[in-house]
């Protein structure tokens, strides 16, 4: 099968193209591929397989071929396997930041991070899946036993966006390993090259034949409408746009499939009266533009209680004053372009729908000349609550500020919303600021901190941003069937 070659500090390495079907690389059955741009320069990368749904059918044969033998492995033996991922992923971070950089567009140092949060997340499912206990206990009228045990739910569907293309892909994928269930996994066909890299890196540690295979597509609903009609199939997980989400949802009732939904957000982030402001504008500046504001948990509505706004205005805007837009992989780069020219337009007709709705640019605006779908780091404020802007996921380079008059009111904004995935609050004083971290309506909360994400940390939002927690303690019973067996005694 062909490969494309990058080059990192460690040196250069192959990064095949091809789908990964039950342990060998191949070409589509149709000999179909797509390209792979580089969002910096608008260059093609390479050619990647296109996996038609034969192919896509195949993979899942694969996969219900392997899952009685790997669900009856020993948690030892895939804690093992997950253990020596993890290591390997460590090793070839600078790899994988490299693919991440050049096919997505993330700076380096960010991509970096992705690669060692990877790592860690393949850790975690290492460690807990040797810690899971069942139940045993009297039934409390007597004459019997109630025992519960765990096993996997079977072959899963693992669909991730382009944004974060190894973490996702590891998030699902540990935790669906470590609970003993094989995979089918489909990386955006914006990023297939790192998910490809993840596999190989996979294979590598010791996952048998037909326990991961790799179908990238640009055809993704003939994909999951065929796979998802399957009664073989058991569980489907996925991380992206509400629209699909509720799309794979609905797929899923058909057949009574185990479904988890990592999908949009519109994440407030409350600076409210009593904030150590600095600390604040500092905070929202790095999460705004991490990853060119393509975050889901990223900062949509900045919204300052009228006391502190000045003072926070202007350490913002110094902050986004700071910023070096640039190719994600030049290392001076701390903001890099949009996925996608698609991308890039979509912002630029938010930010001219909130400009005619009377919302004043305070910085940015504007594209870099040259290739590539650079968007400079952008500030607004005073967009209308019910503009584009404000009600959608923003998901690039633009800061969207709101003055409230109270910090009741910067509350009420904040639930105003169909979303729920997170919500930040900067509060120095515990009382107002664990009410509002109560009152929010959200699955996750940082307070006094621009960040949510941990392996040990039960992730995934409340609303239309989803079903289900990725991680965490429970991570791993999102794959699993808890089995009653009752006993006579
Ligand atoms: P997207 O929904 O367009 O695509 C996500 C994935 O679904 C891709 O692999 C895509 O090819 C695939 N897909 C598209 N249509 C499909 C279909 N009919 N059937 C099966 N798969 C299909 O989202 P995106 O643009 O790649 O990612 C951005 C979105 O993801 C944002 O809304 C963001 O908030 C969300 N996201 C959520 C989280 C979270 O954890 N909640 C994390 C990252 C991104």
């Amino acid at each position: 099968m062909t490969s494309v070659s990058f080059t990192s500090p460690n040196g250069s390495f192959d990064v095949q193209t091809g789908l990964f079907i039950d342990g060998e690389w191949t070409a589509a059955a149709s000999g179909a591929s797509f390209p792979v741009l580089n969002p910096a320069t608008a260059k093609e990368i390479t050619q990647v397989a296109d996996a038609g749904v034969e192919d896509a059918r195949r993979a899942l044969d694969a996969a219900v071929a392997a899952q009685k033998e790997w669900g009856a492995t020993t948690t030892r033996e895939r804690s093992d396997i997950l253990r020596a991922a993890y290591e390997l992923i460590l090793e070839r971070a600078d790899d994988i930041a490299h693919v991440i950089a050049t096919e997505m567009g993330k700076p380096l140092r960010e991509a970096k991070t992705e690669a060692t949060d990877a790592a860690d997340m393949l850790r975690w499912f290492s460690e807990q899946v040797q810690h899971q206990t069942g139940n045993f206990a009297p039934a409390p009228k007597g004459g019997y036993r109630i025992i519960t045990t765990y096993q996997p739910v079977g072959p899963s569907y693992l669909v991730t966006p382009w944004n974060f293309p190894v973490s996702m892909g590891a998030r699902k994928a540990g935790a669906a390993l470590a609970a003993g269930c094989t995979v089918v996994l489909k990386p955006s066909d914006l990023t297939p090259l790192t998910m490809s890299l993840f596999v190989q890196i996979l294979h590598e540690a010791g996952v048998p034949a037909g326990v991961v295979n790799l179908v990238p597509t640009v055809d993704a609903p003939a994909q999951s409408a065929d796979l998802m009609k399957d009664e073989r199939l058991r569980k489907v997980s996925f991380t992206g746009s509400t629209p699909v989400g509720t799309q794979l949802l609905k797929q899923a009732a058909d057949n009574v499939m185990a479904s988890s939904m990592e999908l949009g957000g519109n994440g407030p982030f409350l600076v409210l009266s009593k904030a150590n402001v600095r600390w604040a504008a500092k905070g929202a500046a790095g999460l705004k533009f991490r990853n060119a504001g393509q975050v889901c948990i990223s900062a949509n509505r900045i919204i300052v209680h009228k006391d502190v706004a000045d003072e926070f205005k202007q350490i913002f805007l110094e902050e986004v004053a700071r910023l070096r837009v640039g190719a994600g992989t030049d290392p001076d780069t701390t903001v890099g372009p949009l996925v996608s020219d698609q991308q890039r337009d979509r912002v630029q007709g938010l930010l001219a729908d909130a400009q005619e709705n009377g919302a004043t640019v305070l910085a940015g605006g504007d594209c870099p000349e040259g290739d590539g779908y650079f968007l400079n780091p952008t500030v607004v404020e005073n967009a209308p609550l019910d503009s584009d802007i404000a009600t959608t996921e923003i998901f690039g380079p633009v800061a969207s500020l709101y003055i409230a008059d109270s910090d009741e009111e910067a509350i009420r904004i904040a639930n105003d919303t169909r979303f729920g995935l997170v919500a930040y609050v900067y509060s120095q004083d515990i009382m107002q600021a664990m009410r509002a971290a109560e009152a929010l309506e959200v699955g996750m909360v940082g307070l006094n901190r621009p960040a949510v994400a941990d392996p040990a940390a039960p992730f995934g939002g409340v609303k239309a941003s989803g079903l289900g927690k990725e991680g965490g303690h429970n991570g791993i019973e999102e794959y699993q069937i808890e089995k009653l067996i009752t006993m006579a005694v």
